[in-house]
């Protein structure tokens, strides 16, 4: 098996709301799709991936991806592929957004190749299973945020990621007014980085009365001691994001006891494959997992799909983003529950 031809393009598919969080705006998505071949035994199989970019929950900006998989892909083009993807070794280190469009391109191909899916790529013996998803209500006016979550209520789900972090007085009324709304709502809020561990607990301790699942990255990046404070005081599971992206970071958090869990994500890690190691690890450890995305198609979330079933599962699944696009994309999913199908590949049926 070879790699035969590497080709990316822009992935910018517009929102339906603007997506608001504590650090970011967007109105579209900001990703771009890598599209690979391979020839095995004479035959060619494509694959395909998205690098999605968030700027600055990504360092790298959408507008650099492209080239940095093209200034890459020479040097690759001939090489042997197998399952483990070594040809990547060393590859795009320190561009994990880029990577990982890459790597999910080249395991797609891959699995075609063999006539496997990619979580039986990703982990032998690995079954699919259901995800049932949460979705996420970003940061917008407290009666567009209802109406929405009616809306997606309506659409079957009753976990809600409701971002956090912009200004507190708006997040205190937007849940009040939602779980006014959506009695059975269950919450698990994202603040993105955004605030002390004070300001963190004195939330939590207005939000006493709601379903709380858990609360996101409260604290910046690097502040593991507000995380381990949140964590020990705050009453409810934390769970780390930003703060990790590699398998060295998440010994810091289990040493410091800075979070009971750990959301994965490709794009901040490099690939799959390295999400799927820091999620083993996470579970090695005691921790929670919980599979996320940037803001991503179903080409991307499809990915982390395969990693959680490849995972066994996962704690909490946060692969909702397709549905905040205003355009259908790659696949078709109504409600809460995500089934793969049982093709080969990533199993997308079109794009
Ligand atoms: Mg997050």
């Amino acid at each position: 098996m070879r790699l035969v031809s590497v080709t990316t393009e822009p992935l910018a598919i517009p929102l339906l709301d603007p997506f608001v969080i504590a650090t970011a705006r967007v109105d579209h998505t900001t990703s771009v799709r890598v599209d690979v071949v391979v020839e095995h035994e004479g035959q060619p199989f494509r694959g395909r991936g998205e690098a999605a970019a968030l700027h600055p929950v990504t360092h790298e900006h959408v507008d650099e991806i492209a080239t940095s998989v093209q200034e890459v892909a020479p040097a690759l083009l001939g090489r042997a592929l197998d399952r483990d993807l070594t040809l990547l070794a060393g590859v795009l280190a320190d561009r994990p957004v880029a990577r990982a469009g890459l790597e999910q391109a080249l395991l797609d191909a891959v699995a075609c190749a063999q006539g496997v899916p990619v979580h039986a790529l990703l982990a032998p013996g690995s079954r699919r299973m259901p995800l049932v998803t949460d979705v996420t209500l970003p940061i917008l006016p407290v009666e567009r945020m209802v109406a929405l979550a009616v809306g997606h209520r309506a659409a079957g789900f009753t976990a809600f990621k409701v971002k956090v972090g912009k200004d507190e007085d708006h997040d205190r009324a937007a849940l009040a007014a939602i779980a006014r709304a959506v009695p059975d709502a269950r919450f698990r809020l994202d603040a993105n980085a955004a605030l002390s561990a004070e300001q963190a607990l004195a939330l939590l301790r207005d939000l006493r009365g709601l379903t709380l699942e858990c609360f996101e990255q409260p604290c910046a990046r690097d502040d593991l001691d507000g995380m381990a404070h949140v964590t020990a005081e705050g009453g409810v599971p934390v769970i780390a994001d930003e703060s990790v992206r590699d398998l060295a970071d998440l010994e810091r958090i289990v040493e410091r006891r800075a979070a009971h869990g750990v959301n994965l994500k490709r794009v901040k890690s490099g690939g799959m494959l390295p999400a799927l190691a820091i999620g083993r690890a996470a579970r090695a450890a005691g921790l929670t997992v919980m599979v996320g995305a940037m803001v991503e198609t179903w080409l991307g979330l499809y990915g982390m799909a395969h990693v959680a079933v490849a995972l066994g599962g996962a704690d909490f699944v946060d692969l909702d983003t397709a549905f905040l696009l205003a355009e259908p994309t790659f696949a078709a999913h109504h409600g809460p529950t995500l089934e793969l199908p049982d093709l080969p590949g990533l199993g997308l049926v079109d794009g």
